[in-house]
């Protein structure tokens, strides 16, 4: 009979597989009784586990690489194995050791108030079975047959990435959040992936039908269900070459006005395989990645040497890079604050940076030298009143200045600011900035008090809302009286639903994860601006 649970839609898409059920076995050890010999298992095991890592690091590119060095750093960090070889030391075998202690290590994780954490545990769990399958010799990677319908409670993004997608397939978790960095990996490779089905993982059996869209898994389908899903698959395959061959294409409407596109990178090594002709630019590098997935922060020489390698990869084109955003959704341990009630309202993005001015005036001057490279632009991320733009202004004129005392090239690149918070919005005529971008995914939990990582309020998290069109339609009438340029970088300005919208809103510019220029590309030249000006679809 079919069966169907609902979850919360991770990575879009559709697929029908066999369930395939990812569970985590070890095998049995015999302990030596030895507290040396034991500890030396553990110490081999470490080292074999962090091996099998740098192996996957080799054969990964972008973020799936990154991801994999921030467990290679948890692994090599000797505080994470102390409490076992402790308990080694006391006369416990090497296994169970490692067990108690990441189980311990595992559970404060999985406590935590902060959603980054908790999705954090996946992590923790991949290590632990990494190694624990090098101490009792058995398998880490079970042998998922290609095409099927992988479920599991949560999933460790290295047991993601050993997995074999070339036959498309699907993720369904009974656990696990759309912030994890599982998640994050299907949604960049296209695997359609559900989350918190909240149902027992011996439920998932047999034949299933995926619809991520929607966040639903349907176990034994009947026909006219099969049925539906064989017209989507259709519409999805077409969709998609379609797209494929719109990316190159110059983004123009049904009206002949051009929209520019500009790519979000969140990892210069997303950029490897593109081609710059599919855009006019970037219009936001997320920094946080390069604090995240090192030991220690990044210094100014290999910050200047990222920085560069993507604006040479532009060609020319703009590159808007922007300061560190590190605090709400994206926490960075020992440099944003602890213990704050409500993070996404606190000392986060340049509130950060303007209190701790030696990270910024690091990122800054690198900044500055890989300006000298190319068409580098500098956005500053939570900036809410003019007094914080001007400040931020006069850190980086004294660095330029400092590095060209130094005789060191630089350049004092154009500094903007990411148009997020409802004060800026409203009072944006006040700010002395040289461009500006709508972060539209913060703008709108602000403007509509609804969380961006809450999916029972995910509904009135709208970027398509009437206050957001309007504000929209404010941005764009006030950019354009003060000849500011003006683009939109939130997740919106890649969604097809909305561009229609944003271009009646008057958007001319937008910025989107490279995956989705196809598809938005072919939403623009759906769109026909004279016809939606006589209608406009938002309330006045
Ligand atoms: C935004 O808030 O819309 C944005 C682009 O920044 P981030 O998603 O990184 O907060
Ligand atoms: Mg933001």
């Amino acid at each position: 009979m079919e069966k169907r649970f609902a979850g919360r839609p991770a990575a879009p898409g559709i697929a029908l597989g066999a369930l395939f059920s990812l569970t985590t076995g070890t095998g049995a050890r015999v302990a030596s009784g030895a507290a040396e010999s034991e500890a030396e298992a553990l110490r081999s095991a470490l080292s074999a586990a962090s091996t099998d890592l740098k192996d996957l690091i080799a054969r990964s590119t972008g973020d799936a690489a990154a991801i994999l060095e921030f467990q290679v750093a948890l692994l090599e960090d000797d505080v994470l194995a102390e409490p076992a070889f402790s308990a080694i030391v006391a006369g416990r075998a090497a296994d169970s050791a490692w067990l108690d202690a990441m189980q311990q290590e595992i559970a404060g994780y999985e406590s935590s108030d902060d959603e980054y954490f908790r999705a954090r545990a996946a992590d923790l769990y991949d290590l632990r079975d990494r190694v624990l399958a090098h101490l009792t010799g058995s398998a880490v990677e079970a042998a998922v047959p290609p095409g099927a319908i992988v479920a599991a409670v949560d999933l460790a993004p290295s047991r993601f990435l050993g997995i074999d997608w070339s036959r498309g397939g699907a993720l369904v978790l009974t656990a696990g959040s759309i912030t994890s960095h599982v998640a994050m990996l299907a949604r960049s490779r296209g695997i359609p992936a559900v989350t918190g089905l909240g149902v027992d993982l011996a439920e998932l059996s047999g034949l299933a039908l995926v619809d991520a869209h929607r966040g639903m898994l349907i176990v034994n389908p009947g026909p006219a269900t099969r049925a539906q899903f064989d017209r989507d698959a259709k519409a999805a395959a077409t969709a998609g070459a379609l797209a494929a061959a719109a990316a190159i294409r110059p983004a123009v409407t049904a009206d002949g006005t051009p929209i520019r596109i500009m790519l979000n990178v969140a990892d210069p090594r997303e950029l490897a395989d593109l081609d710059p002709a599919i855009c006019d630019g970037i219009g936001l590098v997320r920094t946080e990645f390069l604090f995240h997935d090192r030991q220690g922060f990044p210094d100014e020489e290999q910050q200047y040497s990222i920085y560069r390698r993507i604006a040479e990869w532009a060609q020319g084109r703009p590159v808007i890079i922007r300061t560190l955003d590190a605090g709400g959704d994206k926490p960075i341990p020992g440099l944003t604050p602890a213990g704050e009630s409500n993070p996404f309202l606190g000392v986060r993005g340049l509130r950060l940076s303007l209190v701790q001015p030696d990270v910024f005036r690091t990122q800054l001057r690198a900044l500055a030298r890989a300006a000298t490279h190319g068409n580098v632009k500098i956005m500053l991320p939570m900036v809410t009143q003019p007094r914080e733009l001007a400040d931020a202004r006069s850190i980086f004129e004294a660095e330029v200045a400092a590095l060209a005392a130094a005789g060191i090239p630089a350049r004092r690149a154009s500094l903007g600011i990411m148009i997020e918070v409802p004060a800026a919005a409203i009072a944006a005529d006040q700010f002395d900035a040289e461009f500006f971008s709508i972060g539209s995914n913060d703008l709108t939990q602000y403007v509509a008090a609804a969380g961006r990582d809450i999916g029972a309020v995910a509904d009135l998290a709208d970027p398509t809302q009437p206050a957001m069109l309007r504000l929209f339609r404010y941005l764009v009438d006030t950019a354009g009286a003060r000849n500011i340029e003006l683009s939109l970088c939130g997740d919106a300005g890649g969604d097809p639903r909305a561009i229609p919208l944003l271009l009646a809103a008057g958007l001319r510019s937008l910025s989107m994860a490279p995956a989705l220029v196809g598809g938005a590309k072919l939403a623009i030249a759906a769109t026909d601006l004279d016809s939606l000006a006589e209608s406009e679809p938002w309330p006045t």
